[in-house]
Formats: structure tokens, sequence, C-alpha cells
């Protein structure tokens, strides 16, 4: 048995392609879905992050505006930007990039995040409604596997739900989502003990640790559903050939390093029903989930005008 490909990037792609017609009524309605992003420092990543969102709006002929700042910025600084951003008409979506640099404090700023425009579900405000289970916006990764599984039409009411990791941006808000889809969930996490044995309970596992290939055949029951939210930069060759296919070991060397998830495919894709693949998985949903909720907070701005 080889494990079902969950195509993350095929489900955003069609997500992507619903959105389209939206977008278009609301900018002939003189609502034009904007995003505006606050990007802080000179961290690679994130700056790609970044990118990948503002070209996703471009695609879908959204507009978007990101406002940067030197890594050496004041939680002042990072303030006035979110407030231009919260008082403009254009913008709809507003998010900051993070990490922030540390001597910004995080939670003042996204504190001061409009919650009706606070697309990435990080507001307080938004948690409690999400707690409640009456959610506005939440956080676009665990949403979107959300929406993975229901595409993909696998039932989690009533299972076993195993999650690694308690983030507030991937694990607490996953476990929250499928327990309101009545899984029976379980939360692990750094000080879990004997987790492999606890995963294995799992008929969907989920994943959101950010150690690569830590998740191995022995934590996963034969036929469950494994979500693989991880995303590691991998640059050690041994451990590139432990965890990468032979397929990709030849752009690995090309390269000199690969992104690889939580998950140990290679000995967990044959006992798995289902599974995701890095790259190509939870990532592109995430940026289609985003989209879609910066197109909610523009169709209820039109209602509420
Ligand atoms: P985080 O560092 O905030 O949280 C990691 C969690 O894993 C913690 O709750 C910790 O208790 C747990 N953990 C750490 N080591 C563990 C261990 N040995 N055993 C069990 N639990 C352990 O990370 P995060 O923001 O939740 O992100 C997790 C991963 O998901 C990262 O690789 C990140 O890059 C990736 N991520 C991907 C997307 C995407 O769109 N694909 C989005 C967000 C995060």
């Amino acid at each position: 048995m080889t494990a079902e490909r969950l195509d993350g990037k095929a489900t955003a792609q069609a997500i992507r392609e619903e959105l389209r017609g939206e977008v278009e009524r609301l900018t002939a309605r003189g609502a034009r879905p904007g995003l505006g992003v606050v990007l802080v420092g000179d961290d690679a990543a994130s700056a790609i992050y970044v990118r990948n969102k503002t070209t996703a709006c471009e695609e879908l002929g959204m507009h978007h505006e990101t406002k940067t700042l030197p890594a050496s910025a004041s939680t002042e600084d990072v303030l006035a930007l979110v407030e231009e951003l919260n008082r403009s008409l254009a913008i709809h979506g507003v998010l900051v990039q993070l990490p922030l640099p540390p001597q910004v404090d995080a939670t003042r700023v996204l504190d001061l995040v409009d919650p009706g425009k606070d697309v990435d579900g990080f507001h307080p405000d938004n948690v409690g409604r999400l707690v409640q289970k009456r959610p506005r916006f939440v956080p676009c990764t665990p949403v979107g596997i959300m929406e993975l599984l229901a595409r993909h039409g696998i039932e989690v009411s009533g299972k076993r739900a195993v999650v690694i990791g308690r983030s507030d941006i991937v694990g607490k808000p996953m476990a929250l989502l499928l327990m309101h889809a009545n899984a029976t969930v379980t939360v692990c996490h750094s000080r879990t003990r004997d987790l492999a044995a606890v995963a294995r309970e799992a008929d969907v596992l989920v994943a959101a640790i950010g150690r690569a290939g830590l998740v191995r055949a022995d934590f996963v029951k034969p036929g469950a559903v494994v979500v693989d939210v991880g995303m590691n930069r991998v640059e050690d060759p041994a451990e590139a050939r432990d965890l990468l296919p032979p397929a990709r070991l030849a752009n690995f060397e090309k390269r000199g390093y690969a992104l690889v998830g939580d998950v140990h495919a290679p000995s967990v894709a044959p006992i798995a029903g289902a599974l995701t693949p890095v790259p190509g998985g939870v990532g592109p949903l995430t940026i289609a989930l985003l989209l879609k909720s910066t197109v909610r907070a523009a169709a209820d701005a039109l209602g509420a005008g």
C-alpha cells in the first residue's frame, strides 16, 4: 500500500479560481479586496513568504501594499504602520509577518491589528471567537488543512485526531477546528511522554513541530491520514539522504539544501492511508486561505458600508 497523495497545490489552485469571480464582483462595486503587509527586518524566509502572498494577490487582481521597516525598528515604528493600514480604506486585510525582531513587542503589535481586518486570526478577539465556535478570522494554515481534508472526502467526525505541536499559529487552532468538527482530539508537545505511542492512536495525525523527519513509521497507525505542516531546511547531505526520495537528491546536490517536512516520508508513505507532500501540501493552502479571508473582509466592509 502507498498513501494517497493529498495535493495541496491543486486544492489551493481550485480555491483561488473560486475566488476570482468574487474579486471581480467586489472590484466592480468599488471594493477591490486589498491586503496590507508589515515586514520588519531582512529575514530571507520572511521576504519570500511575503512575496508569495503579494504575488498571489496580483494573480487574482487584488490590491496589496507592503510596508517595510529595518531590523532596528522600534515597537512604536511598527505600531504606526499597523495603524496606517488599519485606517486605510483600500486595505481589508492586515497582516504582520512574523517573526518580529526581538526588541519589538509582538503582543502589542498583534493586539493593535483591527480585529475586523485580522486575516491571520491572531488577535485575542478572533482567538476567543474561535474557542467559542463562532469564528470570524481563523489562522490560515489550520483552516487550509480542514479544507484539504474536506475536499478529499476525509470525514473527521468521531475519529481520533492527534495534533503534535501547540503553537498559537498552527497546533492550538488546529486542535480547536478538529474538535469543532467532532473529532476526539489529543494535543502533544515537547513534554509529551511516549509520543510515538500517542501518535499511533490517531486516525488523523497532524505534525506541526518544526523538526525534520521526526514522525517515523512507528508513529503511524496503518491507514491513518497524515498531515505534514513542517517546513524545515536541510543542508546536511547525510540527513538529506535519509529524508529525501532518490528523485529529489539530485536537486539537493545542485542547490545545497532542500525543504522537508516533520514527517519522514520514505518510511511513513507505505503505511499511511493518505499523506500531504512537502513541498506542495499544506504550504500553498495557507496562502489560498489568506486570500479567501481578505476577499471575505472586503465583502463584509462593503456590506457594512
Ligand atoms: P513552533 O515552534 O511555534 O511550535 C512547535 C511546537 O512543536 C511546540 O508546541 C512544541 O511544543 C512542539 N515540539 C517541539 N519539539 C517537539 C518534540 N521533539 N516532540 C513533540 N513536540 C515538539 O512552530 P509552528 O509555528 O507551530 O510551526 C511548526 C512547523 O510548521 C514549522 O516547521 C513551521 O515552519 C511550519 N509551518 C508551516 C506553515 C505552512 O504554511 N506550511 C505555516 C506555519 C508553520
